[in-house]
């Protein structure tokens, strides 16, 4: 019927495999997060690296050719001069600079002569200048190198040789010098070519590199010749890349990582230069950074989301722990008193509760996979149970008492409720049926019904005996006993300066001559009529009491000796005016009456035998006095 608490998860096990559960995914996210973003930093640098090096490798290219054009054209002068057979000097500033015309590279050619003379020169201004070769290529410190045996200087701030022997230097123009000597007829002669470095610069803009990677060209000595910032990015990273930049690793890419910049530098067993590529990291790097923090901030919102789910989950669970709980706790209180019998919607019996075996008769086993029907009783209706059935089939629960047998054929009356269930589509399923035996009840509540009647009629028969014992059976006044009674109430009433009292007496005159007259029964007729007529001129707070015979007494509470002669008097002459007609009478019967009246301030001071007393002899002086009269007694008389 339920699930039973032990089968259940605990709490703690819950949470602990939420725990591990929740940590693995955490694990996940943070993994995923942690790979993704090496792959990105990894790729950014890889790309970086990628394009920085072909920049740096056309550059390279452009410079190395630059080198091969002038060692090429050097060496072909070298061979022109070797070839004539006459004087060198016959070769013309306009046929050298035909030479170097479309080169760009090549500043100027001249041949310098033993001495140190420059005989010829595309550059006129170059002519007689004299050049100490070996200074020009600096060639004890530098790492002058040789390109098809020519030498190539380092860099320096002249325009051409003319401005080098003059010691001119330039600001803006820069010139490397590139020498093949060569022999002829055993005497020395060099051609002189001076390299135009601004050439590079063009190139570099060519290339259209990024803004964010400098380009620079220096030597061995770690000494920049040309970059392509006018501002460097930082200027010990030169001397580092040529520090790096040994002999032994040329012709190698390299990758230097310098903190922000990532170094490549290329080294050539055939050039004079050092190209090196110094890109900034941290510029660019901005869009990969971008997208770092922007996997940061999914890792920390899915450890948020994952967080706040697990937390969630588990304190839904935990409330759906204390209501499962408490549900069953309930559940297994109620099926104590309860009999509870779950059944299809055939009414084929799934299971039952202790309860009903208990009460039934029938075992668990007999009972279950029979029908509901093994109950019935055959007490209700077919209506009855028509109704019952319309009722739950749509889904409502029902209520009623019905009559059901047990195993032994003893009828149980039952309390029972009739609880349909759906499924979780929402289809009907299944009924719980809830009864609690009222038997038991129902007997003693018809016990009590009997009893009840007894004591009805019981009770009717005292009131009845007490109200002829108070009452007067003739005229239905009050008798002598009742005084009792009203004097107790009237004292109970009582306020603090007590309560006065008023008592009348009053007897007919002369009655013996109408029962005498008339006979007994129009005697008793003639006492009814007067009481009636009495009746109705007092007050209800008063009290007419039949003392006896044709004697009777008013008491009037709260009532003072004027007020109760004023009584008097007018029930004394409504009498006397009062015809009374009674059957067997031929003529109408008058009365009169004599009343005797005593007064008492307060009636805790003095007892009422001690006030009809004194009310009986005002009476009787009445009577004496002549009758038909009223007459009051004081206390003190
Ligand atoms: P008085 O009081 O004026 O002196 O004269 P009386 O005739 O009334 O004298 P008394 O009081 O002695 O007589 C009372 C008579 O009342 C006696 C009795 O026959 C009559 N009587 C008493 N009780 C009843 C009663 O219940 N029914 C009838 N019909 N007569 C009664
Ligand atoms: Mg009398
Ligand atoms: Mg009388």
């Amino acid at each position: 019927m339920r699930t039973p608490e032990s089968s259940r998860l605990k709490p703690r096990v819950v949470r602990t495999l939420g725990l591990l559960v929740g940590l693995l995914l955490l694990g996940f996210v943070w993994i995923t997060y942690l790979l993704a973003n090496r792959s990105v930093q990894e790729s950014f640098e890889q790309s970086t690296l990628q394009s920085v090096a072909s920049e740096t490798t056309l550059l390279e290219e452009q410079v190395l050719r630059s080198l091969n054009l002038t060692a090429t054209i050097l060496v072909t002068l070298g061979e022109i001069t070797n070839a004539l057979m006459i004087s060198p000097e016959i070769l013309t500033t306009q046929e050298l600079r035909h030479v170097i015309a479309n080169t760009q590279v090549i500043r100027s050619v001249s041949l310098v002569n033993a001495n140190g003379v420059v005989v010829t020169s595309s550059n006129p201004a170059n002519l007689g200048q004299t050049v100490d070769i070996p200074e020009l290529i600096n060639d004890e410190t530098s790492l002058a190198l040789r390109v098809n045996g020519v030498y190539f200087g380092q860099t320096l701030p002249h325009r051409d040789i003319n401005d080098w022997s003059r010691n001119q230097t330039s600001p803006t123009q820069q010139m490397m010098p590139a020498v093949y000597p060569l022999e002829r007829d055993g005497e020395l002669l060099t051609w002189v070519a001076t390299v135009n470095v601004a050439y590079f610069h063009n190139v570099w803009e060519r290339i259209g590199h990024s803004p964010a990677v400098e380009i620079a060209v220096f030597n061995y000595d770690g000494v920049k010749l040309i970059a392509h910032h006018e501002q460097p990015i930082e200027s010990d990273i030169y001397t580092k890349i040529a520090q790096a930049a040994s002999v032994s690793d040329l012709g190698h890419f390299e990758l230097t990582t310098d903190d922000n910049y990532l170094v490549v530098y290329r080294t050539n067993v055939q050039s004079p230069l050092v190209v090196a590529s110094i890109a900034d990291m941290t510029t660019l790097g901005l869009p990969t950074r971008k997208t770092q923090r922007f996997l940061l901030l999914m890792s920390l919102l899915a450890t948020a989301l994952t967080s706040i789910v697990f937390v969630t989950l588990y304190l839904l669970y935990l409330r759906q722990i204390r209501a499962t709980n408490f549900s069953d706790r309930l559940l297994t209180g109620l099926t104590s008193h309860i009999m509870m019998i779950e059944s299809d919607l055939e009414g084929v019996i799934g299971s039952v509760n202790p309860l009903v075996t208990d009460v039934t008769g029938y075992r668990a086993d007999e009972l279950i996979g029979m029908n509901m029907r093994i109950f019935n009783s055959g007490f209700e209706s077919h209506a009855f149970f028509e109704q019952m059935w319309t009722s739950i089939a749509e889904g409502q629960i029902w209520r009623g008492t019905l009559r059901n047998k047990t195993k032994s054929g003893e009828i149980l009356w039952l309390n029972t409720t009739i609880i349909p269930f759906n499924d979780e589509w929402g289809q009907l399923e299944r009924y719980v049926t809830l009864y609690s035996d009222i038997t038991d009840a129902i007997v003693l509540s018809r016990e009590y019904e009997r009893e009840k009647g007894i004591r009805r009629r019981l009770e009717a028969l005292n009131n009845q005996l007490k109200s002829e014992a108070t009452s007067d059976p003739l005229t239905g006044l009050a008798n002598r006993r009742r005084l009792d009674d009203f004097l107790l109430g009237i004292r109970q009433q009582a306020d603090l300066s007590g309560t006065s009292l008023s008592v009348l007496l009053m007897d007919l005159d002369h009655f013996k001559q109408v029962n005498d007259r008339w006979g007994h029964a129009a005697g008793d007729e003639v006492l009814r009529e007067m009481t009636k007529l009495w009746s109705q001129l007092i007050r209800s707070s008063d009290l007419l009491v039949r003392i006896g015979g044709e004697e009777f007494a008013l008491l009037l509470p709260r009532t003072s000796k004027d007020q109760a002669k004023q009584v008097a008097e007018k029930l004394r002459t409504h009498t006397s005016a009062t015809a009374i007609h009674v059957a067997g009478a031929n003529e109408p019967i008058r009365q009169t009456i004599s009343i005797g009246i005593a007064f008492s301030k307060d009636i805790e001071k003095e007892s009422i035998d001690e006030l009809l007393a004194r009310a009986d002899k005002a009476l009787y002086r009445a009577k004496r006095g002549g009758r038909d009269q009223t007459i009051v007694l004081d206390s003190n008389h």
